[in-house]
């Protein structure tokens, strides 16, 4: 089955294992004759998943005991509303860090809720590199400061974390978390949608800090308010509970392939060798700074969109998936989230060796 290898930004793979294990006990899940997508969100047993998910889920990324996970609902997009409608404070206003797409997306929906300042954090130029990230000198007139650590379309990673002095900072973390070791304790909220590393669609998690939560404007609603939700143990409507139970089976995964650590070091690896091979090709390019390569979405081009074109259908074809880049890029995107095995990026750089062969 491993001949053909998804490289989709998001949804994206899911691992193997989990996937199996799903089909397994899909129609009588925990001896119940049934599945676990017909029992009730409260009962016993999917109390006990999701008491033990969360547990996992603090396991495998580190998670101090001052910090609440929710899993909600609305994708990423929902949480670019509900962070300003529940951290925005005496000050009235919010930083928002622009260094791409998404950043600039989330920056766009909380003007709806309050000023924002947006800072481009790129530096000019057409190779794409994060300027200095020491906001300490502006950042205490802000309620908070927002970034995203992983621009998913371009493949702009930012591994340092930005400096606010003690102003809450909050990251879209959607395309890059539990794919690296992370200080948790440097974030007062971290959030991401699920489906390109920790599950399908449908579901996103939030970790919060405890103390930002009950700071919610008045007009919020509920299920966009992290204080009724923490009460509820984010079941105050009915939970997409199957896309749940997948993540906490992501987790054991994670967890018994040796953790975030373990993860990240192959991660590195599997990064290593697509950004090595593309730097000795004068074929492709990729115009991301060595410091600000993604570790989980490699951005590349040959320079000619009739080229790019004939890439991803006869990738396709050799059952490398879902190569085409973003439609506000182009190019070639490989996406190689915690799921992809090295075997994938391997057979994909043989691939784009005999491309570059061929059409030279
Ligand atoms: N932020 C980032 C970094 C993303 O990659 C995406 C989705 N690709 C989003 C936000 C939007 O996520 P959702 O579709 O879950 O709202």
């Amino acid at each position: 089955m491993n001949s053909v290898f998804n490289f989709s930004a998001g949804p994206a793979m899911m691992p193997k294992a989990v996937l199996e294990q799903a089909q397994q006990e899909l129609l009588n899940w925990q001896d119940q004759q049934t599945s676990v997508m017909e029992i009730s969100h409260r009962s016993k047993l999917f109390m006990e998943l999701v008491t033990q998910a969360d547990k996992d889920f603090r396991q495998l990324y580190n998670i101090p005991d001052n910090y609440k996970i929710l899993f909600l609902q609305g994708g990423a997009r929902g949480q670019f509303s509900a962070i300003p409608m529940n951290l925005i404070g005496e000050k009235g206003k919010a930083l928002y860090l622009n260094s791409g797409h998404w950043s600039a997306t989330a920056a766009k929906e909380a003007r709806l809720f309050c000023d924002v300042d947006e800072l481009n954090i790129l530096e000019d130029g057409d190779t794409l590199k994060i300027k200095s990230l020491d906001f300490t000198g502006i950042a205490d007139q802000y309620d908070y400061v927002h970034y995203c650590p992983n621009e998913t379309i371009s493949g702009v990673e930012i591994f340092d974390v930005p400096e606010v002095g003690n102003t809450v900072l909050v990251a879209d973390m959607s395309s890059t978390i539990l794919s690296r070791q992370i200080d948790i304790s440097k974030f007062g909220i971290i959030y991401a949608g699920a489906q390109k590393n920790l599950g399908p669609a449908g579901i996103t998690i939030v970790i919060i800090r405890e103390d930002l939560i009950g700071r919610a404007r008045k007009a919020t609603p509920s299920i966009w308010n992290y204080e009724t939700q923490a009460k509820s143990d984010s079941m105050i409507n009915t939970p997409p509970t199957f896309a749940w139970y997948l993540c906490s089976l992501v987790f054991k995964y994670l967890l018994k392939q040796g953790g975030v650590k373990a993860i990240e070091k192959v991660n590195q690896a599997k990064a290593k060798l697509l950004y090595d091979y593309l730097d000795q090709s004068d074929f492709y390019r990729n115009t991301v700074a060595k410091e600000n390569r993604s570790l989980m979405n490699v951005t590349f081009t040959t320079g000619n969109d009739e080229l790019n074109a004939k890439f991803v259908a006869e990738a396709t074809a050799c059952g490398l998936q879902a190569l085409k880049g973003h439609k506000v890029l182009g190019g070639m995107r490989a996406s190689i989230y915690n799921a992809m095995p090295i075997e994938g990026v391997k057979a994909l750089i043989a691939f784009m060796q005999k491309f570059e062969q061929d059409n030279k």
